[in-house]
């Protein structure tokens, strides 16, 4: 017994060796990844009721030299906690700026664009400034961002919460809170913010075409319905199959995104969306 007990402590050191290993140099990587222009981002079309193309989430890929693709699942916690957030956060709205740009340049129609934020990101003390500063050099007419924020972010004081959202707002970006019904909720103040889109998380839209789903129809007919009672429009993202885009229809939800309707594309795909809009 003595000896297994030691061998499975080996093995537990081995592995957290190998997953701060791996943390150190995805850390070292990341580092240079904005330099040696390694960041890029795709875009995931929303549709309306009516199958039409409505904004854009940006979503990061990094297409490291050493690690190939990486997902923004791996490295975006690494990025928290060595505060690399802060100027991967300011190239993505920039690089979303320049390409919003370049679409108008080739004559495309406006749409508008998604960045997701991190709480760390929000959190800086010049956040609003930040986007203040991309939206003046962008030059581009009001409308065009949306932020995608998280319920966990919206814990903060009320009035300093609700004067940072208001700036943003008054900047002429739209708000979203993502990842809805996953966090900690902030219902009785969500009427107090200026958000104008729920979006549900993709963990209550996976089985909802499934016949014992009813908690999950439950929660999704629940958030539509504060939703539209607060004036706001709901999305739901992650719609793989027309039955949940159909139960999600029936259920009145006003945006859908997700593989069912496109997958994230790289930018010269989404020109060909941008086109089918005109
Ligand atoms: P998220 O904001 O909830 O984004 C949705 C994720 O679901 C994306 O994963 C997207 O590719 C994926 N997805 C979209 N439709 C479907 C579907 O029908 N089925 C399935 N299974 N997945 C779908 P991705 O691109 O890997 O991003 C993961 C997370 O990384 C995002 O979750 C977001 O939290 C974070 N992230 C991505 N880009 C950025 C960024 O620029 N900044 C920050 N701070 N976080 C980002
Ligand atoms: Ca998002
Ligand atoms: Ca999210
Ligand atoms: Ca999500």
């Amino acid at each position: 017994a003595k000896h297994t007990l030691r061998n499975s402590f080996q093995f537990f050191d081995a592995a957290i060796t190998n997953a701060s290993l791996e943390q150190l140099q995805i850390e070292t990587l990341l580092r240079r990844a904005i330099e040696r222009n390694e960041l890029l981002l795709y875009y995931q079309p929303k549709v309306d009721r009516s199958g039409n193309l409505t904004s854009f989430e940006a979503l990061l890929r990094w297409n490291s030299a050493e690690l190939g693709m990486v997902s923004p699942v791996r490295f975006i916690p690494v990025a928290e906690e060595t505060g690399l957030i802060i100027p991967i956060g300011i190239w993505v709205l920039t690089e979303l700026a320049r390409q919003v740009r370049e679409w108008q340049r080739q004559g495309l129609p406006l749409v508008p664009v998604a960045a997701n934020v991190s709480a760390l990101q929000f959190a800086h003390v010049d956040f609003v400034q930040q986007v203040a500063d991309i939206l003046a050099q962008a030059a581009l007419p009001a409308g065009w961002l949306e932020l995608e924020l998280t319920e966990t972010m919206l814990m903060g004081q009320i009035e300093d919460l609700r004067r940072q959202l208001t700036e943003l707002r008054q900047l002429g970006v739209t708000l979203a809170i993502d990842d809805f019904g996953t966090g900690y909720s902030s219902l009785s103040y969500l009427h107090l913010l200026p958000i104008s889109i729920l979006k549900i998380d993709r963990s209550f839209i996976m089985r909802l075409d499934q016949s014992d789903a009813t908690v999950e129809r439950s929660i999704t007919n629940a958030i539509i319905a504060l939703g539209h009672h607060l004036g706001m429009q709901v999305v739901a993202e992650g719609v793989e199959t027309e039955g949940q885009f159909q139960i999600l229809l029936s259920a009145g939800c006003d945006l859908f995104q997700g593989y069912y309707i496109e997958r994230p594309l790289p930018p010269d795909e989404t020109v060909a969306w941008l086109r089918r809009k005109v």
